[in-house]
């Protein structure tokens, strides 16, 4: 009989997978690196390899993908990352593994990410949810009353190319400006620090740093009281509470999860945000929860395995 749902994840640098019982306890995650090579065209018979080398086919249940770039009725329109275009996951994942007893399901990793912890995770019993998640870039998912909504060409809830800034005019990898990823990612978070630091006489421990920053220091620096880092962490703040007021007013969420590498920047972050969003909700929205990703790295591998098991 079959016992196991499988969760991928599938990074520009490495793919996540996650076996779980049908209870949803992750029994084993594991991961390999993304082949790059030819497009990514090894990646899908890897990812086979790899969750074969752990269990049998025959006892797997479903398997569910995220991934990185617009997905509509399991087609990958473009994903930059990967080097792929129009690719269609799950007729090729099945002429891969040479069976129809399998469940497939595909999405964006961002809207798997939300539905991972609409499921699973901090946001469970919560209804209308949207999630971001900030690292190199900026993603985002939103689920409203337990269906992730992806749009008709699967780009609805991607918040990262939302335009919020009309003043540094960065140029985001999707060939816009003015994008929130360009301003309030962890790129973002460098470009404007490099930014006030050129175009400004202000004090900072940013300057001692002549082969370049992390975001991190620049968060870091800004909690010590850095005054150039403290405001680039206010304008970042703004950006992104802007954008959640926004999303306030087109789905009225009542929750706001917020993951990523940059979310370990933790309460200082959410009540930077707090502080901003409030007073762009306002006067009809007085209360939403913005909390935290407690999934982590393991809400996209939860969401995935979810989409099968729903
Ligand atoms: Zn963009």
């Amino acid at each position: 009989m079959k016992k196991y749902l499988c969760g991928v994840d599938i990074g520009g640098t490495s793919i996540k997978i996650g076996l779980f019982d049908i209870d949803f306890n992750l029994l084993e995650r594991f991961s390999i690196p993304t082949n790059l090579e030819n497009h990514g065209s090894q990646i899908l018979s890897e990812i086979a390899f790899a969750i074969q080398e752990k269990t049998s086919f025959d006892d797997i249940i479903g398997i569910g993908f995220g991934v990185p770039g617009p997905v509509f009725r399991d087609i990958i329109q473009k994903s930059v990352n990967l080097g792929w275009e129009r690719v269609d996951l799950k007729k090729e994942f099945y002429a891969i593994i040479k069976r129809d007893d399998i469940v497939i399901h595909v999405s964006n990793d961002a809207n798997t990410a939300a539905f991972g912890e609409y499921k699973h995770g901090v946001a469970k019993g919560h209804t209308n949810v949207a999630m971001m998640t900030i690292g190199t870039g900026i993603g985002g998912g939103i689920v409203i009353h337990g269906h992730i909504v992806d749009g008709v060409n699967g780009v609805a809830g991607e918040i990262g190319h939302m335009i919020v800034d009309h003043k540094y005019d960065f140029l985001c990898n999707c060939g816009k400006i003015g994008c929130l990823e360009t301003v309030a990612s962890a790129t973002g978070i460098i470009r404007v620090a490099n930014y006030k630091l050129k175009n400004s006489n202000l004090d900072s421990a940013l300057r001692n740093y002549h082969h370049g920053f992390s975001a991190k220091k620049v968060i870091d620096f800004a909690k010590e009281g850095d005054l150039l880092s403290t405001q680039v962490m206010n304008e970042v703040a703004d950006y992104i509470a802007t954008m959640f007021a926004n999303i306030t007013y087109t789905i009225n969420p009542d929750i706001f999860v917020i993951g990523g590498g940059v979310s370990l920047a933790g309460d200082y972050l959410l009540s930077l945000i707090e502080e901003k969003y409030y007073p762009y909700a306002l006067p009809f929205v007085t209360k939403t929860n913005i909390k935290l990703s407690t999934l982590g790295n393991d809400a996209g591998i939860y969401g995935a395995a979810s989409l099968v098991k729903p």
